[in-house]
């Protein structure tokens, strides 16, 4: 059992599953169960064209993250809403895939039962090996159609040139 990591204090007052926040842009389905790891198209929009954080839904400030994978640097870009500063260290130390406690996406799951279609990056993505993460750090970003997901927004750092990109050492 992984001892539960610090809970940032302004994430105390989000729901919580299994020890862990429930990150404010995380799907549920209509019994109030979370589907983790799912972009849930609305709660993207919103985050991405709002200026969002995808953890505690509020408005990021001057400096923020985005966790990318290496097939995410090529394109400069991430469908991935950006995370204020004390999420992303908290999601640092507890997201699983993020701390490299699950090896390989989930496989085999059945989101549209939930009502909710799988994305493109997420059809990609399932059962594939996980990639290497990235911390981007942005002062800015452009919301853009993404190169190689048509019809999916994302996060670029094409234009705004982030401040920082360092890979993310996982346990
Ligand atoms: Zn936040």
């Amino acid at each position: 059992m992984t001892a539960t990591p610090d809970i940032p204090a302004q994430l105390l007052d989000r729901p919580r599953a299994g020890g862990l926040v429930v990150p404010w842009f995380t799907p549920a389905t209509a019994s109030g169960a979370y589907l983790f790891g799912k972009i849930g198209d609305l709660s993207q929009y919103r985050c991405l064209t709002r200026s969002l954080c995808q953890v505690c839904g509020r408005r990021l400030g001057e400096r923020a993250v985005l966790f990318a994978r290496e097939s995410d640097l090529v394109h400069g870009c991430t469908a991935e809403p950006a995370l204020c500063p004390p999420c992303a260290a908290y999601r640092c130390r507890a997201c699983p895939m993020l701390v490299g406690r699950r090896q390989h996406y989930r496989a085999g799951e059945r989101p549209a039962l939930a009502g909710i279609p799988l994305a493109a990056d997420q059809l990609l993505r399932q059962a594939a090996p996980a990639e290497p993460w990235y911390v981007v750090w942005i002062g800015d970003y452009d919301v853009i159609d993404h190169p190689s997901q048509p019809g999916t927004l994302a996060a670029s750092w094409q234009r705004i040139p982030p401040l920082r990109i360092r890979a993310l050492a996982t346990a």
